[in-house]
This record gives C-alpha cells, structure tokens and sequence, in this order.
C-alpha cells in the first residue's frame, strides 16, 4: 500500500520505498535520495502519493516514479541518452539525469510553457540541478511529446508520464536498437503500463504490465 512508504524526510521516504521492495536498486535508491521532492512537490512531498500541480498535470508518487526509473535502469548508464515526455514537475526528468551521469543527457518534454517553466525552476532549486541544466545535460521543452523530440534521437530510454490513446510510433521510431520505453496506454477505459523494447537488430517487442491512472497524453490546452 503506498501511504506506507511516506517519510519525514526525504531519506526516509526513499528507504522506506526500499524497505517496502518498491525500489529494488542502489543506483535507483541513490539517485532518489540525492534529489530532494520538496524542490517538486507543492505539498506533503515525502508522502506516497500523486499531487496536484496545476494545469490539470500532477506529479506522480514516488513509488510510481522509482518503478519508470527501475524498469528503465538497464538502459540508464553513464553517457545515455534519454527523453521524458510529459515532464510537469520535473522531479523524474531530474533523477533520470542523475542516472546518466557523467556524460549523459535528458530531455524533458512537455505542452503547457507553464509547467516547462516550473520543471526548469524546480531543477534550479538545488546545485545539482543548476549544474545539470548549465552544463546541457538537462534540457526542458516545450513540444507535442508525442512527436517525441526528434533532434537528439535515438534515445537509450523513453518515459512517458503521461496515458496514450495508443501505442506512438514516433516515439519507438526514436528508440536506440537497444532501447526501452515505458509508457502507460489507454485500452477499453483502463490504462496499462506497457514496456516496449527494440533489440540491437530494431525488432520490437510490447510488454503488457501493471493497470496505472495517469493523467491523458493529449493536445495541448488551446488557453496556452
Ligand atoms: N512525470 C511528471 C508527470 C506530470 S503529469 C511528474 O511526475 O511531474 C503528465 C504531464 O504530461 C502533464 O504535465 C501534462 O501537461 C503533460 N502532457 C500531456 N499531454 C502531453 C503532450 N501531448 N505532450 C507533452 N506533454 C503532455
């Protein structure tokens, strides 16, 4: 049960998360831990659950975070490349560049300039971030995410934060061979995990994983 994991501090949501097997890796436990979710979430940010943070977008828990960030980690290594679409608050785009440290980079993706500019405001609330996104190894946008972001592909991994109405060709068109996505699809009203790998020789495989609730991969509000 998620609010189980909730913590005082920051170090111990990220070890309860462990102790409660919902992060099974150091690396990942690590990287979570040196980036503080008080710099993301408005509200109760050591709490085992989604938040609001406007514009219909929330960040989503943290047990949802460190299981994109685990089922990715094969393909997180130092010097990756990786695309985040659907970035909101920021928080996973951040702990994906620590992933791919030294000599990786991230690119977080997403429709509301809104909430591109709270993603690059949250990363700067701490050196590390400031240092990520001087040094480019963090870069925000403002884009359709499900054009994916073409002018760094291919990309090693690909999150997606947010549920598509079906599975996105130009996003696995922008996957290495090998490379890994992670995106929640949207079938018959329910929504599904599904873990999509290319092999070195470019064949694709879809993994049905575990039923989610996110919020919708859609056009951009005609407001922004
Ligand atoms: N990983 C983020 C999730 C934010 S919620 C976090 O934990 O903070 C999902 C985000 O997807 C929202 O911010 C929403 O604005 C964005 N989004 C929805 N459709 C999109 C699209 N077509 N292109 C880019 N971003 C999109």
């Amino acid at each position: 049960m998620a609010w189980r994991s909730s913590g005082a501090t920051n170090e111990a949501l990220i070890e309860n998360l462990y102790q409660n097997g919902l992060i099974t890796s150091e690396r990942v436990k690590n990287a979570m831990k040196g980036v503080d979710r008080a710099h993301y979430a408005p509200s109760a940010p050591y709490q085992d659950s989604p938040q609001s943070i406007g514009h219909r977008a929330t960040i989503s828990a943290p047990h949802m975070h460190a299981s994109a960030a685990e089922s990715l980690l094969p393909y997180l290594r130092p010097g990756a490349k990786v695309l985040d679409v659907g970035s909101g608050s920021g928080y996973l785009t951040h702990v994906l560049a620590e992933l791919v440290k030294p000599g990786g980079k991230v690119v977080g993706v997403e429709h509301i300039q809104a909430l591109v500019d709270l993603g690059r405001r949250n990363t700067g609330k701490s050196a590390e971030g400031r240092e990520l996104l001087e040094s480019g190894a963090l870069e925000y946008h403002k884009a359709d995410g499900r054009l994916g972001w073409p002018a760094e592909a291919p990309y090693d991994a690909i999150h997606v934060g947010a549920a598509a109405a079906g599975h996105q060709e130009a996003l696995i068109e922008q996957l290495r061979s090998p490379g890994r996505l992670f995106i929640p699809v949207e079938e018959a009203y329910m929504q599904h995990i599904y873990v999509v790998d290319k092999d070195e020789n470019g064949k694709v495989t879809k993994k049905k994983e575990y039923g989610v609730q996110y919020v919708p991969l859609t056009d951009a509000p005609t407001e922004d």
